[in-house]
């Protein structure tokens, strides 16, 4: 199982489960807080994960979120580090999919 988005709303929460679902890829809501990543308690934490299943399909995942929200993906730039998770991030994401931070203006 992976995260491959949060969100504040609830509601959103439950729109993205379903576009994944509705593009094959098993997904579901997890309201963070039920479980805490060891050590790690982001500000986030209060937020509902959208996880799938399969983590293998995590980047396909985030590729339909990131089409629905922001259009055509893109794919200039590099990969930035979480400067508060350490979780390495794709350019065309502009926060931490995982913490919510933002990326760091360089
Ligand atoms: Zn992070």
């Amino acid at each position: 199982m992976r995260t491959v988005y949060s969100a504040a709303d609830p509601v959103m929460a439950g729109f993205i489960e379903n576009l994944l679902q509705e593009a094959g890829i098993p997904a579901y809501v997890n309201q963070a807080g039920l479980y805490s990543a060891a050590g790690e308690v982001p500000p986030t934490e209060t937020w509902a994960r959208i996880m799938v299943v399969h983590e293998e399909q995590a980047e396909e995942a985030r590729a339909i979120i990131l089409e629905y929200f922001e259009g055509e993906p893109q794919h200039d730039g590099e990969n930035w580090k979480c400067s508060r998770c350490g979780e390495v991030i794709e350019p065309q994401f502009t926060q931490c999919w995982n913490c919510g931070r933002e990326k760091p203006k360089s």
